[in-house]
């Protein structure tokens, strides 16, 4: 977690998310977290998440209304989509679409272009196919409500991508689902621990003169037991 938190420190958001979940599957190749579906690393990060810092996910957000401060506080299980995920095709005015599922490959190749560019960039990464009454069409040259149709239909199958959860601003009433970057929390969460770690090193290892690598190898319950006698 600690090689994690450094590697990820430069890291631009989608490279980060798949440093995580390197951390999540160590089973799987770099080629091969970069190929699973948002979906599907954010269920998995959500997994790892439950895994390494228990199920209760607690935080705050400023009303969109109001912007007062609001603590949340839910359970990870709250964000876990079930369900039969929508179709990856599409038939719409003679037009027929096969899809697949944006993965964290196709966020970097959007990253780089023009922000106002990137949906219909991705959209056309992800078409597999596009034929209008049955004779092959360019995916570059889509109908625009069509390319929104198609965005609408992966959105659909893959439901996990877009994790939100509801929120009552106590202060104006306002009530919205608040969309839940799995990401951005979890990095936030792991650069508290690894600070935190990092200052139980440095407090055992002047104490005792242990080196790092030791002090890590201690069980937690070993490591708080050493400290609290220390501040004792
Ligand atoms: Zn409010």
């Amino acid at each position: 977690m600690l090689g994690a938190w450094e590697r990820g420190g430069g890291q631009n958001p989608i490279d980060r998310g798949l440093t995580l979940l390197a951390l999540a599957c160590p089973e799987l190749s770099a080629d091969e977290l970069a190929a699973l579906s948002i979906g599907e690393r954010d269920r998995r990060l959500l997994a790892l998440r439950e895994t390494v810092f228990g199920p209760r996910m607690t935080g705050v957000v400023a009303c969109t209304r109001c912007a007062e401060p609001l603590e949340f506080d839910f359970d990870a299980a709250d964000l876990r989509v079930t369900g039969t995920p929508g179709p990856l095709a599409l038939r719409v005015d003679g037009y027929e679409l096969e899809l697949r599922l944006p993965d964290s490959r196709d966020l970097l190749a959007c990253a780089a272009t023009v922000p106002a560019d990137a949906p219909a960039a991705l959209m056309q990464r992800c078409v597999l196919s596009a034929r209008i009454d049955g004779v092959a069409a360019n995916a570059a040259s889509l109908p625009p409500e069509l390319v929104q149709e198609a965005a609408q239909c992966l959105a659909q199958a893959d439901p996990q991508a877009d994790m939100r959860f509801a929120l009552q601003c106590a202060s104006c009433g306002h009530s919205w689902k608040a969309p839940f970057d799995i990401v951005r929390f979890l990095w936030a969460e792991l650069e508290v621990w690894a600070v935190r770690m990092l200052q139980d090193v440095h407090a055992l290892a002047g104490a005792y003169g242990w080196a790092e690598r030791d002090i890590l190898a201690l069980g937690s319950t070993r490591r708080r037991h050493y400290l609290r006698m220390l501040n004792a």
